[in-house]
């Protein structure tokens, strides 16, 4: 029992090796649909299923058909040694009885190995297997042997054909002469049963398997419709064509995340597209204003300037005023590009910012007259940020103070050290921004209303200045904050966090 199971394992093992191999070689050399992979992977499951539960059903029949001859042999061999033992003259037609009953060959061989008596009709049918010689024949143990066998075939005596048999040999007393029994059974109708199962297996394994390729494939070709959709909307996707998104309605499973996912992903894709689009649009037209001035002032030159000294220094400061804002505008808009690819150094050290501040409040007083500038609390505290980029954004808030606060307003640049993190403001006392602009201040090229900044000198610039300086403190983990009142004043407050900031050593 232990080398049939032992046996039968091996072959599930090599079958299992043997389709994984050709599995993969297959896989590997053609393109197959995910439907072909999905239907074969089940359709090679199934197999080795039924194949597994073909071999238990066979085996455990031929198990049971040997077991069950052999009940029925041993029983003939004691009845045949009941009669013999007897010694009635009516034991021969008793054992021809026995014989046909139970459909088995009964023969008694003498010592020597000649047939005393038979109920074999063919001598092609009789052979002698002695205790030695076992040629042609396979000893499975308790006395009995498999071994060749030849069976007349029809009605014909002299056309017999071949097969096996199963013999029990023993030992008898024949007219109180040691003899030698062989009780053959030809086990036909186990063998035609047999027959009869493997062709229903097989016929159960084919519907089985056609079963398990059809709806395999059709069910998995359903499945994976979504995949097929999404392939050819994505194959229409082009940059003119960014607003065309995957369908997500519909019953919610993994590709259902996927569609999500890619449309999410579309949305960015879409969202920095227009803004890059956005973006060129408005620089080109902002550089469009001082190059149509540069050029209205050279065409001016070109006919009446040379002769004209008042034309020509008009000129001249205009053209080099122009060119100035142009260098200006391209400046911040390399700035910010270099910010969007990530390309914009921002190199942190420690440095005490109160001196920072100090330094631009000095700066500022210098270039600035028309205004007040207060600071009466500057924190001493050490922070770790860029300098250069912090020295920059506080620029831009201040310079906007200046641009956009009338002459005699005050400026106050204060910086207080919180327990987490260091405010600064910069507060004025200017025409300050509504409320439906405050929101936009910050997005790239956005100037609030011109109309508001007439009369005041220096006023009005590219709208980039705040989307730089928010960038800069973004980059330093901060965040500002705008209160602003119409006509009463602006005050910007940038928080910095601590782990920027540090409490000074001394
Ligand atoms: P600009 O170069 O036009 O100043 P910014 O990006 O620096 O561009 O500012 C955007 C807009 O915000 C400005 O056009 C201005 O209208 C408004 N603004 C910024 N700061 C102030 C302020 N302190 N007072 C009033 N308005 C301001």
């Amino acid at each position: 029992m232990n080398e049939i199971s032992k046996v039968v394992r091996r072959i599930l093992k090599i079958i299992k090796n043997e389709s994984r191999n050709i599995y993969n070689n297959l896989i590997e050399k053609f393109r197959f649909s995910l439907t072909f992979k999905i239907t074969l992977v089940y359709a090679l499951k199934t197999l080795s299923i039924l194949l597994f539960l073909g071999l238990c059903i066979v085996g455990g029949f031929i198990g049971l058909s040997v077991w069950n001859a052999q009940e029925h042999m041993n029983r003939n061999f004691q009845l045949v040694s009941d009669y013999l033992g007897e010694g009635n003259s009516y034991s021969e037609s008793k054992i021809k009885r026995l014989a046909q009953l139970d459909a088995l060959s009964i023969t008694i061989f003498n010592q020597k190995g000649n047939v005393l008596y038979t109920t074999e009709e063919h001598p092609k049918g009789i052979d002698f297997y002695g205790s030695e010689d076992l040629v042609g024949a396979w000893d499975i143990g308790r006395n009995y042997i498999i071994a060749k066998d030849n069976m007349v075939a029809g009605n014909d005596p002299a056309s017999y054909h071949s097969g096996y048999a199963m013999i029990l040999k023993g030992d008898i007393q024949w007219n109180y002469m040691p003899a030698q029994i062989q009780i053959k059974n030809r086990m036909q109708k186990e063998i035609t049963t047999l027959v009869i199962i493997l062709l229903v297996l097989l016929v159960i394994s084919i519907l089985q398997l056609l079963d398990v390729i059809l709806s395999g494939s059709k069910s998995s070709k359903k499945i994976l419709r979504p995949i097929e959709v999404m392939t050819r909307t994505v194959e229409n996707i082009t940059v003119n064509e960014l607003n065309t998104r995957l369908d997500i309605s519909g019953s919610q499973d993994e590709l259902k995340d996927l569609a999500r996912t890619f449309n999410g992903m579309l949305d960015g894709i879409q969202q920095s597209y227009e803004k890059q689009n956005q973006f060129v649009s408005d620089a080109s037209h902002e550089l469009r204003t001082p190059i149509a001035v540069i050029q209205g002032y050279t065409d001016l030159l070109h006919r009446w300037g040379k002769e004209d000294e008042n034309i020509l220094d008009e000129s001249l400061v205009a053209i080099k005023e122009e060119s100035n804002n142009m260098k200006d505008l391209v400046e911040k808009l390399l700035f910010l590009a270099r910010g969007d690819k990530e390309t914009q150094k921002v190199e942190k050290k420690d440095f005490y910012l109160n001196d920072l501040i100090d330094v631009i409040i000095k700066e500022t007083k210098m270039i600035d007259d028309a205004h007040e500038i207060i600071s009466s609390d500057n924190a001493k505290v050490l922070i770790h940020a860029d300098p250069r980029l912090i020295k920059e954004s506080l620029r831009i808030f201040i310079d906007n103070s200046i641009k956009y606060t009338p002459s005699g307003g005050s400026i106050t640049i204060e910086s207080t050290l919180k327990e987490n993190e260091i405010q600064i403001s910069i507060e004025d006392t200017g025409i300050g921004i509504g409320q439906k602009d405050l929101p936009h201040i910050f997005s790239r090229f956005y100037r609030v209303d011109k109309s508001r900044t007439k009369g005041i000198d220096g006023a009005g610039g590219t709208g980039l200045g705040l989307a730089i300086a928010s960038w800069i403190i973004q980059m330093h983990n901060g965040k500002i904050r705008v209160e602003s009142q119409i006509d009463v004043g602006t005050k910007i407050i940038i928080n910095l966090p601590n782990t920027s900031c540090k409490l000074p050593t001394i």
